[in-house]
C-alpha cells in the first residue's frame, strides 16, 4: 500500500515566522516504515539556517517575556483548540511518519494536547514570595522571571507529545525556543508550529529547524552565549554528550533520557489486572517509549500462569501498518531497529530463555518484528540491561521481596517502575525503596499532563508537565528593599 502525505504539511523551516528553504535549498526525505515510501522531501537545515532560528529567538524574548501571562496563555488555549479539531489529521501523519497504531496516535493528540491546556492554566499562576527578613532590617521579594531563549532536540518516538511536552511550558513561562525535531519524524512538528502560527503565535516565539545533521547543527547554538537552557529527550548516551556541551556556557539543562522498566508482580497480585498492565505498559508504541516496561520480574509462584496469560493476548495480536483497522503492532522505526531487537532477543535465547511467542522480524514490506514473549530470560542477558526498545516481554523470576527490589534497582536507569500487589503496606515499602523517577502502583501506564515526568540516575534531570514542569523555565531572582 503506498501511502500519500495529507495535504498541508509544511516541508520548510519554521524560522522568524516565515517558511523558508534551508541553506543551499537542501533537502531530505522521510519515509514510511510501514512501506519504506518516501512520504516527503523536506528542508535539510545547515548550522547557519539553526544559528539564524535563535537569532529570531533572541530578537523575540523580550517582548514575550512582557506579553501579559494571560494573553500567553490564552494562545495556548487556542493551540490546545485547533488541536482538537485538527486531531484527525495529527494523528494520522504521526502514524505515517512513525509507524505507532492509529488509535494509539490519537492517544497521543490527547496526550500531547493536554499539555498546551494544562500550561494553559499554569501561565497564570508564576508566583513568588514577600516578607521581612529575620533581622526586620529589610523586605525580600523573590521573584520568578522567564529563564530566556532554549533549544529542544526531542526524539521520534512521540513526535507531537515530546514537542508539546517543552514547548508549552516555556512559552508559559515566557520564554522562546528553537525546536529541532528528530530526523525520523521530523513533519509533526512542523505541522505543529503552523497551528502555534494560526494560533496567533507571534513570529520568533517558536522556530523549527530540520535538519540530518543532527550534530553539527545543534552544536553552535548550545555554544551561543545567548542561549540560557537546552532541553532534550532521547538516549543517554546522547544526553551525556550534550551536558558536557552544554556545561561550557553554564545552561539549564532537562535531560528526559533512557529507561530500563522493571515490572514487577508480586505472588499477591491481581494477575487480571497485572497482565492488563503487562500489555499496555509493554507493547504500547510497539515498545518504543521510554517507559517501556523492559524487564518483567515475577514471582516464582505465578510466573508460569503469568507467561501463559500474556502470551495467549500476544500472540493474537494483529501486526500491520498503523492505518489499518485493528493493528496493534505497527512497524519499528526502521531496519537498525529491527536488527537490534533481533540481536538482543538471540543473546536471551542463546543463554537459555524460552521463546513463547514470536521471536523474529515479520516476512513483509516495512519494517516489522514479531510481538514476542520470552521466559526464563537468565541474569547477563543484555535485554535486562539495555533498553530493548521492540515489542519483546522478557519475564525473569524472584524469590521475595529484598530480591524484587534488589533486580529491580540493578540498572543504571531510574524513569519509571511498575509494581503490582494487593498489600498495601507493601506498595508504600515500594514506593521507598524503588530507585525511580515515577511509579505505577497497579498501574501499567502513568503519563498525565498534571504529573510530574521524569527520572532519577541515568534517566535525566529535571520533570516535564505538573507544577513542577514550568519551574523548569523559570529563573528565581531574590531582591532586596531595607525596611528604613
Ligand atoms: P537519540 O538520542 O538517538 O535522538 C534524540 C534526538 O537527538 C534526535 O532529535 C536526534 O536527531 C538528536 N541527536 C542525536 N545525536 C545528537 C547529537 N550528537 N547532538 C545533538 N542532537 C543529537 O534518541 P531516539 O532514538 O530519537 O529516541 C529514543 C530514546 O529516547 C530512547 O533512549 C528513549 O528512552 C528516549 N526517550 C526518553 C523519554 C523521556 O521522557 N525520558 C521520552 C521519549 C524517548
Amino acid at each position: 500500500m503506498s501511502t500519500a502525505l495529507p495535504v498541508g504539511v509544511p516541508t520548510q523551516l519554521f524560522v522568524d515566522g516565515a517558511w523558508t528553504d534551508a541553506a543551499g535549498s537542501k533537502t531530505f526525505p522521510v519515509f514510511d516504515p510501514a512501506t519504506g515510501d518516501v512520504l516527503a522531501e523536506i528542508a535539510d537545515g545547515g548550522p547557519a539556517d539553526a544559528v539564524r532560528a535563535l537569532d529570531a529567538a533572541v530578537a523575540a524574548q523580550e517582548s514575550w517575556a512582557a506579553t501579559a501571562p494571560r494573553a500567553r496563555g490564552e494562545i495556548l488555549r487556542r493551540a490546545f483548540d485547533l488541536l482538537q479539531e485538527r486531531a484527525e489529521e495529527f494523528a494520522l501523519l504521526m502514524t505515517l511518519e512513525m509507524g505507532k497504531p492509529l488509535a494509539e496516535a490519537r492517544g497521543e493528540v490527547v496526550y500531547g494536547g493536554e499539555f498546551l491546556r494544562w500550561f494553559s492554566e499554569e501561565a497564570v499562576r508564576i508566583s513568588g514570595r514577600y516578607g521581612l527578613n529575620p533581622e526586620g532590617t529589610g523586605r525580600m521579594i523573590v521573584s520568578q522571571h522567564p529563564v530566556g531563549p532554549c533549544f529542544f532536540i526531542t526524539p521520534w518516538n512521540f513526535p507531537l507529545a515530546m514537542a508539546t511536552r517543552k514547548i508549552a511550558p516555556a512559552l508559559a513561562a515566557g520564554c522562546t525556543v528553537v525546536v529541532k525535531p528528530a530526523e525520523l519524524t521530523p513533519l509533526t512538528t512542523l505541522l505543529f508550529a503552523r497551528l502555534l502560527e494560526d494560533a496567533g503565535l507571534p513570529p520568533g516565539v517558536v522556530n523549527v529547524v530540520t535538519t540530518t545533521r543532527s550534530a553539527e547543527v545543534s552544536a553552535p547554538v548550545i555554544a551561543d552565549p545567548r542561549l540560557r537552557k537546552l532541553s532534550f529527550t532521547g538516549s543517554t548516551p546522547v544526553g551525556k554528550k550534550l551536558i558536557a556541551q552544554a556545561a561550557e556556557g553554564v545552561l539549564r539543562v532537562s535531560m528526559e533520557l533512557g529507561g530500563n522498566a522493571p515490572f514487577v508482580v508480586f505472588d499477591d497480585a491481581d494477575l487480571d489486572k497485572a497482565v492488563d498492565g503487562a500489555i499496555a505498559a509493554k507493547f504500547r508504541n510497539i515498545g518504543q517509549a521510554c517507559t517501556a516496561a523492559n524487564r518483567f520480574l515475577v514471582h516464582e509462584s505465578v510466573a508460569a500462569e503469568f507467561a501463559r496469560r500474556v502470551t495467549e493476548r500476544v500472540a493474537a495480536m494483529r501486526v500491520g501498518a498503523g492505518t489499518e483497522e485493528g493493528v496493534q503492532i505497527g512497524p519499528l522505526i526502521d531496519a537498525k531497529a529491527v536488527e537490534k531487537t533481533g540481536e538482543l532477543v538471540q543473546d536471551a535465547v542463546g543463554r537459555g530463555a524460552q521463546v513463547l511467542t514470536g521471536g523474529a522480524s515479520v516476512e513483509r514490506a516495512g519494517t516489522f518484528f514479531a510481538p514476542t514473549v520470552l521466559a526464563d530470560v537468565a541474569a547477563g542477558s543484555a535485554l535486562l540491561r539495555e533498553e530493548i526498545f521492540g515489542p519483546v516481554l522478557a519475564i525473569a523470576t524472584f524469590r521475595d521481596e529484598d530480591e524484587a527490589v534488589r533486580l529491580a534497582n540493578d540498572t543504571e536507569y531510574g524513569l519509571v517502575s511498575y509494581v503490582y500487589t494487593r498489600d498495601l503496606a507493601r506498595g508504600h515499602r515500594m514506593i521507598d525503596r524503588l530507585e525511580t523517577g515515577m511509579m505505577g502502583l497497579n498501574a501499567g501506564v502513568v503519563s498525565n499532563a498534571a504529573a510530574p515526568f521524569g527520572g532519577v540516575k541515568q534517566s535525566g534531570v529535571g520533570r516535564e508537565g505538573g507544577l513542577e514542569g514550568i519551574q523548569e523555565y523559570l529563573s528565581t531572582k531574590y531582591t532586596l528593599i531595607p525596611a528604613d
